[in-house]
């Protein structure tokens, strides 16, 4: 941080100051956060130039909070769009989709994994082709969240087949409502359908719809990941104590929309802060197993918010993502599976009776834990490839064998 930055106190007096005249329960949500975007205190660490007021990091849990105070419904978060796009440009990139993701007027989507390119994401096929004035995208994702009413999607697509594997991928921008995109919804096991597959079929996309540079998008969808992997546990919208009016209504029906794809993302966690209480209730508390279990659970989980603790902090002075980003996830994925067996431990079989059964524990949240829990160690780069990632940028080991290195991907991808 530089010696002339404004402290969190300034900050805060300023922001609660404009928020005294620029707040209006009167207005709707939309005319609100274009007021945040336009003042900059929409998200006030990007630059100026972007809508931003190029404050220092932590400046945006501080303006939020400050904002909500007011009585005021905060920003939407940036999500993975907004900061790849910011720190990858182009210009034309960041002057088309930044504004209209921040007042939430565009809803992203990624559309990364393929049926067989998901840990080995550069393994991809969609393939794109320049014709005239748009690229023409053909091939199939999978998995990918909130697709089914997304406006755009983040899409990684082969442009160029003779050159090598990561260096003929390019990151584009593709509008979803059009016809060569059919969204098919996908039913989990623990009955949400929160994900999609996504036929890709003579998809149409403007020529700049680019982010970062053609045939460069491997750069770009790495910045996503560091980015997904810093994400964390998505946080509820809070709008208790805000103004009522509009902008609030608008806010809480819109944070309902979200919560139908996110609802199962708390038990996927494991749901730590219902332990204690399960074991009372089924009065295992003095069981010493039971215990010991919850006692290595509750460890597990303070460790992980602490390692959290220190991601926050060194994105607050700046820094760019970095292995804390892995260790976090991993240690989520602990934490889930060490939560899922205490609650089964306790539960006994009865954990395995769906919420349909009158018998069913926690009125059949712990079976939705239970087939929730494997999610955890999957999104955003499974546990053996954070463990990979470690070993190989952190503690320096050998690169896994790539036989497709160098070699133009059309070959590589016959031989
Ligand atoms: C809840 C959820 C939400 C998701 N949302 C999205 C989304 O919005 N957009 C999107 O594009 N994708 C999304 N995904 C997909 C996710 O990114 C992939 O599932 C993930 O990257 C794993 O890829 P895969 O499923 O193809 O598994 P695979 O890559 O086939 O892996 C299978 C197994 O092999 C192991 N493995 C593979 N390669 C290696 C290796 N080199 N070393 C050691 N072990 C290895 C894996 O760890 C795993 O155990 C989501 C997934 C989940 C569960």
């Amino acid at each position: 941080m530089s010696d002339d930055a404004p402290t969190p106190e300034v900050v805060r007096a300023e922001v609660q100051a404009w928020v005294a005249t620029g707040w209006d329960r009167s207005l709707s949500l939309r005319e609100w956060r274009e007021r945040l975007v336009d003042a900059g205190w929409a998200v006030p660490s990007w630059p100026r130039e972007w809508h931003g007021r190029g404050l220092p990091p932590w400046a945006d849990d501080v303006v939020r909070r400050e904002i909500q105070r007011g009585g005021a419904v905060a920003t939407v978060p940036a999500g993975l769009a907004g900061p790849t796009i910011l720190e990858q440009g182009p210009d034309l990139a960041r002057e088309r989709f930044l504004r209209p993701l921040l007042t939430g007027e565009e809803v992203w989507c990624q559309l990364f994994s393929e049926p067989s390119a998901g840990s080995d994401l550069a393994g991809l096929t969609t393939t794109a082709v320049l014709d005239g004035d748009e690229w023409v995208v053909n091939g199939q994702k999978v998995w990918n969240t909130s697709a089914h009413h997304a406006d755009l999607g983040m899409l990684l697509a082969r442009t160029d087949w003779d050159a090598p594997k990561h260096q003929g991928i390019t990151y584009f921008v593709l509008p979803m409502k059009q016809p060569g995109v059919e969204v098919r919804p996908l039913r989990q096991m623990n009955f949400h359908a929160s994900f999609n597959e996504v036929f890709l079929t003579d998809a149409r996309i403007p020529k700049d719809w680019v982010v970062g540079e053609v045939n460069k998008g491997w750069t770009a969808a790495l910045a996503t990941l560091a980015h997904e992997r810093h994400f964390g546990a998505l946080g509820r919208a809070r709008f208790d104590g805000l103004d009522e009016g509009p902008a609030l209504d608008q806010a809480r029906s819109e944070a309902a929309e979200i919560a139908k794809v996110y609802a199962w993302y708390p038990q996927r966690a494991g749901r730590v802060d219902l332990v204690v209480d399960h074991a009372r209730t089924r009065g295992r508390h003095h069981d010493p197993l039971v215990r010991q279990e919850i006692a290595r659970l509750l460890s597990m989980h303070r460790a992980s918010e602490w390692t959290a603790e220190r991601a926050r902090a060194a994105r607050a002075t700046g820094r760019p993502p970095g292995p804390e980003g892995s260790i976090g996830k991993l240690a989520l994925s602990h934490v889930a599976r060490q939560a899922a067996r205490v609650h089964a431990l306790i539960g006994g079989a009865g954990a395995m009776l769906a919420g349909t059964d009158p018998h069913s524990p926690l009125d059949g949240l712990l079976a939705e834990i239970l087939v929730s829990v494997p999610a955890q160690s999957i999104a955003g780069g499974t546990d053996e490839i954070q463990r990979n990632i470690l070993g190989e940028r952190s503690l320096g080991l050998p690169r896994e064998p790539d036989p497709a290195k160098g070699l133009p991907y059309r070959e590589a991808r016959n031989g």
